[in-house]
């Protein structure tokens, strides 16, 4: 991360009596974030090795796997195939209710941009876990910090953010990104991220 870029996480390290599902609520058996953080990281990889971006964005209800989907807007040729919303749409298509909705944890290695951020609020997933932070087009600081009381009254509300779980993992795939793509569009902006 560059000098001055902004700190994450924005609510302090990840500690495990912070996340939800925590204590005795349901009997089941959680992956840990860092376990779900590191099956992203995976799906990253299969990306980067496909000539894409290496961003991922995984699904959880408690363990299952909801959906799936990494950013193919290379294969594509396509702007708006990026991981998150893939991974959102395909979640929004099983119909689930608010309060499974309001469950929902979306996993992913790149803070959110804007498009991406807002439709996990209009999805109504409860909490996003993301790896490394973006300076330049994350979102999700930017509306943490602009979250007002004007909002309360909304239908919408802010998920649960953590930020910078495994971003060391996530910046070397983006290393491995440059390494193979040292020039052209998009090499600038990933500098931004390692
Ligand atoms: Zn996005």
């Amino acid at each position: 991360m560059p000098a001055g870029a902004p700190r994450i996480p924005l609510r302090g390290e990840i500690a495990r009596e912070e996340l939800p599902f925590k204590g005795s609520r349901t009997e089941m058996v959680y992956m840990t974030p860092e376990e779900k953080m590191a099956e992203v990281l995976r799906l990253a990889e299969e990306a980067l090795l496909q000539g894409e971006l290496p961003i991922a964005a995984i699904i959880f209800h408690g363990d299952r796997v909801v959906s799936r989907a990494f950013t193919s807007e290379k294969h594509d040729g396509r702007f708006l195939v990026h991981a998150e919303m893939k991974a959102l749409q395909e979640m929004d298509r099983e119909k689930n209710s608010m309060k499974e909705r309001r469950e929902m944890q979306l996993f992913t290695n790149l803070e959110p941009c804007m498009m991406c951020f807002g439709a996990a609020v209009h999805s109504f997933v409860g909490s996003v876990f993301y790896a490394l932070g973006s300076p330049t087009d994350g979102a999700a600081k930017w509306v943490v910090d602009r979250w007002t009381e004007d909002h309360v009254d909304s239908v919408f509300s802010l998920p649960e953010v953590f930020g910078g779980l495994l971003s060391a993992g996530s910046r070397a795939l983006f290393e491995r990104y440059l390494a193979a793509n040292p020039s052209g569009g998009l090499a600038d902006w990933v500098r931004t991220l390692v």
